[in-house]
């Protein structure tokens, strides 16, 4: 009679093949970076004719100010009309800041700890505050509350947005003063809030009455595919609740011209805006006008816009799609991953079975691919279950991506086939 099949055997053969096939890609001294979302050189490219503009002579915003001189600290009107659709705000409720909007929400932040926001008390910083962080999420929302000693309290993302019944609960606390948000194409995950979701943010109770919704629409603009999410107008949602003041609406052009030299907004209701700007001209005497003279001629209006990001789209969704391919040939059917399809962003999220992500990111550097460190995706950079990993496929080359792919995967059997060895169950 033949032997009974030994699992254990096939196991250790499995394991001894995975790591056959991972010799070979250490052989090929591969030198990849998947790290940060950064736009590629071709992408800059796109904005290449930035650089030659407003040129000569030409520094006259529409209003006749001379955009070389101080002053102006809300911004050009014509660049606050242009960009009015993207933040859902009318242009006297925008105002324009320098080349991050990572850094206006630093100010916000710290002109509240300073010195308070309208309808508070009292500055942030004479109490002991925290903000509610859907996890996964982005890590400098997490290292800017880090830095300032803001307590995180985490609630897990769903397809639909933020888990709001943990949101609402959360929020009653009045040590809660404020909540990060990526609404569309969230980072990592990829998620867009529906519309229930952004209707119970705008409309929640909350402990504190002057709790703030960071709302950071990084990805406004950033499709992969042809649909359009109906992301809901937050600024609009909140009025009608009756608590106009309690969003403060980001985005830049960061990922839509220069990511070292573009443009950052803010919108927000009257009060917010008129405090933004009291704390932002004591900051500075105005801000670079010329570069948003530069943007207003280069992009021109909503269509020139739309047909950038076309353009954006076309070098960046092979790359994800080389990434998800590659995921789904590998590991479909073997349990021992799951990740997403975005539809627009910068991410692509994997996870991993429990205690294994790090592993896999340790891995790969094994074989030349610099990872996001494992525990990035969430408050104080630790993962309690260790699974959770952000892949940025936009910065390297096509063939480098899929070349990165390859190796995400296969780090991610071996992981898989460890952990079943040392008695996990390597499956997500
Ligand atoms: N917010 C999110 C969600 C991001 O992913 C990024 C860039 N990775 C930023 C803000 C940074 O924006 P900026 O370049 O305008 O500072």
């Amino acid at each position: 009679m033949p032997a009974p099949p030994d699992p254990s055997r096939d196991l250790q053969a499995r394991h001894a093949e995975l790591r056959a096939r991972y010799a070979d890609l250490q052989a090929r001294g591969l030198r990849l970076d998947m790290t940060r979302g950064k736009p590629s050189p071709e992408q800059l490219d796109l904005s290449e004719g930035l650089l030659a503009l407003p040129g000569n002579r030409d520094h006259r915003a529409e209003s006749g100010e001379d955009a070389r001189n101080y002053g102006g600290v809300q911004g050009l009107a014509e660049v606050r009309a242009l960009f009015s659709g993207v933040l859902g705000a009318p242009p006297e409720q925008i105002a324009v800041g320098n080349n991050s909007s990572l850094a206006l929400m630093h100010d916000c932040i710290a002109y509240a700890l300073l010195k308070g926001v309208p309808g508070g008390a009292a500055p942030w910083s004479r109490e002991e505050i925290r903000f509610i962080c859907p996890v996964p999420g982005y890590d400098r929302h997490f290292a800017l509350c880090e830095t300032y000693g803001i307590g995180m309290l985490s609630v897990p993302m769903t397809p639909r947005g933020p888990d709001m019944d943990a949101v609402e609960d959360l929020a009653r606390d009045p040590a809660v003063r404020g909540m990060w948000a990526v609404p569309q194409y969230a980072n990592p995950g990829g998620e867009t809030y529906d519309d229930e979701t952004v209707a119970r943010l705008a409309g929640m109770a909350t402990g504190a009455p002057d709790f703030r919704l960071f709302w950071d629409n990084a990805y406004a603009l950033h499709h992969l595919t042809d649909r359009r999410p109906a992301l809901r107008n937050i600024l609009e949602a909140c009025a009608a609740a009756g608590r106009p003041d309690r969003p403060l609406v980001f985005a830049s052009t960061s990922k839509v011209t220069l990511a070292g030299a573009g443009l950052a907004f803010l919108a927000a209701s009257p009060a917010n805006l008129r405090w933004y700007l009291a704390c932002a001209g004591k900051r500075s005497i105005g801000p670079d006008k010329l570069n948003q003279l530069r943007h207003a001629r280069f992009l021109r209006d909503a269509g020139g816009l739309e047909r950038l990001m076309e353009g954006h789209r076309r070098l960046l969704a092979p790359k994800f799609r080389a990434v998800t391919d590659a995921l789904a040939r590998a590991l479909a059917g073997t349990g021992a991953a799951r990740w997403s399809e975005p539809a627009g962003g910068y991410f692509v999220l994997l996870e991993v079975p429990d205690g294994c992500a790090s592993r896999v990111v340790e891995l790969a550097a094994g074989c030349g691919l610099a990872l996001t460190p494992a525990g990035a995706t969430h408050p104080y950079g630790r993962d309690p279950r260790d699974r959770t990993l952000r892949l940025a496929p936009s910065y390297p080359s096509l063939g480098e991506v899929e070349a990165a792919a390859e190796v995400i995967a296969l780090c991610t059997l071996l992981a898989a086939a460890e952990n079943r060895q040392a008695g996990g169950s390597g499956q997500v």
